[in-house]
This record gives C-alpha cells, sequence and structure tokens, in this order.
C-alpha cells in the first residue's frame, strides 16, 4: 500500500483525470480498481524525462526497450482479475513496478517477477521510495512463475506470449484467473482472461486488442 504521506506529489489533479476520462469513461467501474489507480502515483515510476507525460493515454518507455503499459491497461488487467482484496497475486513483468504497485492496493501480498536485472532494480528503488512493502520484485524468467509462493489467487502476465504458460496455469489456485495477452511476437495479441470452471474445462474470455512488449524466456517467445 502507498503510504498516504509518500502520495503528496502535487499531481492528483492529473491522476484524477486519468481515472475519470481514461478508465471509467471507458466502462471500468469495480471501486477497488479505481481506488488503487487514485492511489498510486504514476509519476514515481517514470524516468524523470517523461515525468511530464506520466498521466497521458499511452505507454511511456521506462529504458532497456522496455515500457510502462498505458493507465487504461493497467486498469483492465487489474480489473480483469475481479480482485475482492486480500489476496496473493503474482505479476510477470514487473518493468518499472507501476501495474505491481496498483495491484498491491488491492491485494494482501504480490510477488512481481522481471528478466531484466536494471528494471527489477529500479522497481525495487521505485516501491521502497513509496513505502510500499507488501509488493516483492524477483529477477528471473517468469514465463515459468514464482513457484516458491505458489499458489496464487490470481495471475497478471503484462508481457505478451504465443499461449499461457502451462508453468503460470499450475501456479493458480483453485478459482483463481490469469489476464496475459496473447497472439504474434510484435503484431496482433489480445488481452486475455483465462480460468477454470467447476467442471474442470478452461475458460478464456477476450478483454481487448493490445500491443505489449514480448516474453521472452522458455514458455514464451525464447530467449
Ligand atoms: N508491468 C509493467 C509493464 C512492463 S513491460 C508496468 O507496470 O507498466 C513488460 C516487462 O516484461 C518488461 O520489463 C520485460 O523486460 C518483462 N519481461 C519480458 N519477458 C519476461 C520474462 N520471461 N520474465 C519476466 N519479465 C519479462
Amino acid at each position: 500500500m502507498v503510504h498516504p504521506d509518500n502520495a503528496g506529489d502535487g499531481h492528483a489533479a492529473e491522476r484524477e483525470r486519468m481515472v475519470v476520462r481514461q478508465i471509467e469513461a471507458r466502462g471500468i467501474s469495480d471501486a477497488l480498481v479505481l481506488a488503487a489507480l487514485r492511489a498510486v502515483p504514476r509519476e514515481a515510476f517514470v524516468p524523470a524525462g517523461e515525468r511530464a507525460f506520466a498521466y497521458e493515454d499511452h505507454p511511456l518507455p521506462i529504458g532497456a526497450g522496455q515500457t510502462i503499459s498505458q493507465p487504461y491497461i493497467v486498469a483492465l488487467t487489474t480489473a480483469g482479475l475481479g480482485l475482492r482484496g486480500g489476496e496473493r497475486v503474482l505479476e510477470i513483468g514487473t518493468g518499472c513496478g507501476y501495474a505491481a504497485a496498483v495491484l498491491g492496493q488491492i491485494a494482501a501480498e504480490v510477488h512481481s517477477v522481471e528478466r531484466i536485472d536494471a528494471l527489477a532494480e529500479q522497481a525495487r528503488d521505485n516501491l521502497a521510495r513509496l513505502g510500499i512493502a507488501n509488493v516483492h520484485v524477483h529477477c528471473a524468467d517468469g514465463s515459468l512463475g514464482w513457484p516458491a509462493a505458489a499458489p496464487y489467487d490470481a495471475i497478471a502476465v503484462t508481457a505478451a506470449g504465443p499461449e499461457i504458460p502451462a508453468a503460470l496455469k499450475a501456479q493458480l489456485a483453485p478459482g483463481g484467473r490469469i489476464v496475459m495477452p496473447v497472439g504474434d511476437r510484435h503484431g496482433h495479441q489480445v488481452l486475455l482472461c483465462w480460468s477454470l470452471g467447476a467442471d474442470g474445462r478452461e475458460q478464456v474470455e477476450s478483454l481487448c486488442d493490445v500491443r505489449f512488449v514480448p516474453l521472452l524466456g522458455a514458455q514464451g517467445f525464447g530467449a
């Protein structure tokens, strides 16, 4: 959770405008998701040179050829997980840590896995500066999940793969959901919400057409 003293940053009006125009206006009404987006100072997760654009309606570069996702996509992914509060959540693709911080506002505990060491370090710094203590960043191949803390009530993947990795399905608790972009490496991808029905059959819902950076790794697009 962001300590309220740490979010008093002078960007509150911009953040409110972002939530109203980019998130609520597009139909996201989950109160926990909206409150989380209102609480996390997005400018604290973008490089200094991009801070003026922190609340714009698109992804931004964060270094190492990676991006911070568009706010709406973070909201859509989080809403898709159907969190009610208090869950244990896994995120794959920490980047700068913004989505992990949003998830950490709702969940009890978040484990987030990033393959690029410098980004994992940067994310840890960003989270620590805001006093967020329930988000744990690990540097590893997240296409294999993070078995050490499994099972998870929900899993968000913020890089696109050819399919949902079997390793992630195996680390999901009964009744849980996985939200992940699936499709071509650089082209057309769909944000999917995956779960197992009571009858044990896989259920897949398409949330939105998206464009994410590729999930590289053993159960992604390869190294
Ligand atoms: N969640 C971020 C989005 C980061 S972009 C946000 O809040 O904006 C996706 C990230 O996934 C990149 O940082 C990239 O390095 C990472 N990534 C790609 N393949 C990965 C893998 N196999 N394991 C962990 N991270 C991976």
